[in-house]
This record gives structure tokens, C-alpha cells and sequence, in this order.
């Protein structure tokens, strides 16, 4: 079958960083994370998860970042789909040894409040930027994967043009690219607000819409890339599509869990569904 993979956001431009490699080593960091005091029964993937809160600054772009009424603004995009703005990315390109402290301490205030109750508006409105129907139903099934889960996070769901009181905005980026682009809670607990959704998933179904939805929401509660150390579902790490071979279980390091949707990278057929360790991983940190 024919499995092409789309990464969830295209950068345009390629930024080179010196940062220490502490932050893009795949080695595990059990140990680290138990200093940290996640002490106790973690599971391989909940490690994964917690690990997965550090940042890979290493492909990071510097672009044009849209908003629903078209004005745009300078910001970074890491790990391909995760937005930042320049004050927050500068914070992170401290020197190696302040790096590290300054992750843990972004990964604190990188969560949500909780709980807490989301309120998100889907966009209708015009300039090419308001969801399609078909948009706007994966939208609804998006929402209700998480609320069918077991946190303490709730989501409303509306739809309009009035997007100013609403805690996510989820609205379509007319650039014809395959994908989205979300960022990461803010520092007061809240979660991201912007999640864009590009119109060139205008050709694909329901199902997969959902799925980037549900990823791209995943990333405004503050969720990680499953894979975000060595992108393996983008092919190994290429920051360019890879239409073949990407998913390939062997020779992968066991703990990919190929069926996250918090993966860097997506097929065409997605089912929309979290993974049972993105559940694991939400009910864990909300
Ligand atoms: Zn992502």
C-alpha cells in the first residue's frame, strides 16, 4: 500500500543553532527524569512522554506565522509544527548549561492549568480562512477525543467568527501544504490559542483531518511529538516528506509507539484516534 507521509508543517527556512546536544541525544533519560521526581510506576512510554518534554531546537525556522484575519507575525517553528514566538524561543537558546534548567523549569509552566475548562471555536469565517464543513466535522470528532478521555480538562466546542474570547481558534491556512501548525501552553496555564490547519488537507478525509486536529490540540495542552528525537515516523529524521519506507517497525527503537497521534509525521488514511499511550500520557499529566 501506498503510505506517504506528510510532516505537519513545511518549514521554508533553515535556522543554524548551537546548541549543546544535550537536548537531541535519543539515549533514554530514565535517571534524569527520576531526579526530576517522577519517581514511581512510569511506563516505558510515560517516560517517553516525559522525556518528550524537552525541546529540538536543532530544525527550527523562523516564518511568517498567519492569523485568522491574515495579519501575520515573525515566529519560530520547531520540530515542524509547533509555534513560538521569538521572546520564548530566545529563552530557550540559552548557554548549554542554563539550557538545561530552562527546559525544566518551560516544561512546568508549559501545562495547562487543570483542571480546567477549554473553550474552542472552529472558524467560518471568510478570506479562505474558515474550516470547511468537512473541517469542521473532524473538529467535533477531534473535540470529542478529548473529552471521551479521562482528565480533568473539559472542551467546549462552538462555531463563528468571533474568535477573540476563546481559549483555541482552530481555522484553515489557505497555503495549499498538508498539515497544521499549533504551539504550547502559555505561562499563565493556558493552552496555546492559534491552531492553524492547512488547506491542502482540503483533499484528504474526515479521519485524517481529525487527526491533525487531535495532534495539533495535543500540542496546545502542551503533548510533545512521540518521536520528536529522531522523527522516525517523518523517515528517520529528514525534515522533507519521505512518500516511502517510513514505517518500518524493524530496526526502529522499540519505544516508538507507532500508533500516537502525537507522531511528527502523518499518513494519508489516519483513523484520528489517539493511541492508547497518548490517553496514558494526557490522563497522566491532566
Ligand atoms: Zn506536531
Amino acid at each position: 500500500m501506498k503510505y506517504a507521509k506528510f510532516l505537519l508543517a513545511l518549514p521554508v527556512l533553515c535556522f543554524a543553532l548551537f546548541i549543546s546536544s544535550c537536548v537531541q541525544e535519543s539515549d533514554p533519560i530514565q535517571e534524569d527524569v527520576v531526579e526530576e521526581g517522577f519517581q514511581g510506576e512510569l511506563s516505558a512510554d510515560q517516560i517517553d512522554m516525559v522525556e518528550s518534554l524537552d525541546y529540538n531546537l536543532e530544525d527550527a525556522v523562523l516564518q511568517d506565522f498567519v492569523y485568522p484575519d491574515g495579519t501575520t507575525e515573525k515566529q519560530y517553528i520547531i520540530e515542524g509544527d509547533i509555534a513560538m514566538t521569538i521572546e520564548e524561543f530566545e529563552k530557550l537558546q540559552a548557554s548549554p548549561e542554563e539550557l538545561e534548567a530552562t527546559i525544566r523549569q518551560y516544561r512546568t509552566y508549559n501545562l495547562c492549568d487543570a483542571p480546567q475548562t477549554i473553550n474552542v471555536i472552529g472558524y467560518t469565517g471568510g478570506g479562505g480562512y474558515g474550516l470547511t464543513n468537512k473541517m469542521q466535522t473532524a473538529l467535533g470528532w477531534a473535540i470529542n477525543n478529548y473529552n471521551n478521555i479521562n482528565t480533568s480538562l473539559s472542551f467546549t466546542l462552538t462555531y463563528g467568527t468571533n474568535f477573540n474570547p476563546y481559549d483555541i481558534v482552530v481555522y484553515r491556512v489557505p497555503n495549499g501544504q498538508v498539515g497544521g501548525v499549533a504551539g504550547f501552553p502559555d505561562s499563565n496555564g493556558n493552552p496555546y490559542k492559534w491552531v492553524q490547519i492547512f488547506s491542502g488537507m482540503d483533499n484528504y478525509n474526515t479521519n485524517t483531518n481529525e487527526h491533525v486536529i487531535t495532534h495539533e490540540i495535543g500540542h496546545c495542552v502542551g503533548m510533545r511529538h512521540t518521536d520528536w528525537w529522531n522523527r522516525a515516523s517523518c523517515g528517520g529524521g529528514s525534515e522533507s516528506a519521505n512518500p516511502d519506507g517510513a514505517v518500518h517497525v524493524s530496526g526502529t527503537p522499540t519505544n516508538i509507539d507507532w500508533n500516537s497521534v502525537m507522531l511528527a509525521c502523518f499518513g494519508s488514511n489516519e483513523d484520528g484516534e489517539f493511541g492508547f499511550y497518548d490517553k496514558v500520557a494526557l490522563e497522566y499529566l491532566y
